[in-house]
């Protein structure tokens, strides 16, 4: 059976309490097809007072984190199939066919940044990849992590029930998903549209793939291209 696992370095593993223990991440942990675990990156400072960040050289404003509890922290998780990401603004942005790729490897490690961001030499000695979650900034980077986790762990084998297939939605065929509709039929004069009710699975085929390129025509005329 595959399993992925996954290391994240942080110095705010309580950030992380909740969010990967619902859903379909807990059922996917207690099945055994995720592994996740946190690890505090002061644990790695070598100084008695556990100092993670320092002043930037050629000054400016913030804090930068030390090189050497990051380095610390990942060699001690890395092994020969290790995958190393760190979470940063200048990283390639987050995608569907990313997190697809990222599925297939049997252990990432998550960097978290904090401060004005990680020594540079953190990111040249020890990171295989920079990914952004989108072109804006956050406070530190735990909650790109879970988003990475999320949208990874449902990709893998068996993570997903029936009931939550992720072959037909966004970005799976580099469209926009259909319009979707439920019981009841008819809601304050709002029907849902007839072709969905006919049990015509051609019709329905058609009207969704239009309703798909439309969607993606007008709202993400960038898809695809
Ligand atoms: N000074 C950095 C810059 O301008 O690129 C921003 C650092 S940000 C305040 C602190 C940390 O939050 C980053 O090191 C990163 O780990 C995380 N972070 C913030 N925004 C992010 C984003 N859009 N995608 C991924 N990580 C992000």
């Amino acid at each position: 059976m595959f399993k992925l696992k996954i290391d994240i370095a942080t110095l705010f593993p309580r950030m992380f309490e909740g969010p990967l223990d619902e859903s379909i991440l807990k059922r996917a942990r207690q099945k055994g097809l995720l592994e996740i675990a946190i690890h505090q990156l002061r644990d790695y400072a070598e100084d008695k007072h556990r100092v993670t960040d320092d002043r930037p050289f050629g000054g400016g404003p913030g804090m930068v984190m030390r090189v050497e509890p990051i380095v610390r922290c990942v060699e001690s998780l890395k092994a020969a199939d290790s995958w190393v990401i760190l979470l940063s603004p200048r990283g390639a942005p987050l995608r569907q066919a990313t997190l697809t790729r990222l599925a297939q490897r049997p252990h990432l490690i998550l960097l978290c940044g904090h401060y004005e961001g990680v020594d540079e030499r953190a990111r040249e000695l020890v990171v295989d990849e920079e990914i952004s979650i989108g072109d804006y900034v956050l406070t530190n980077g735990a909650l790109p992590a879970m988003v990475l986790v999320d949208g990874v762990a449902r990709l893998v084998p068996g993570v997903l029930g029936d009931a939550e297939s992720a072959t037909e939605e966004s970005f799976s065929d580099g469209l926009l998903e259909y319009p979707q509709y439920t019981r009841p039929a008819e809601f304050r004069g709002r029907k849902a549209p007839e072709v969905l009710l006919s049990g015509n699975h051609e019709e329905i085929a058609r009207w969704r793939k239009e309703q798909s390129r439309r969607l993606t025509r007008e709202r993400r005329p960038d898809l695809g291209k």
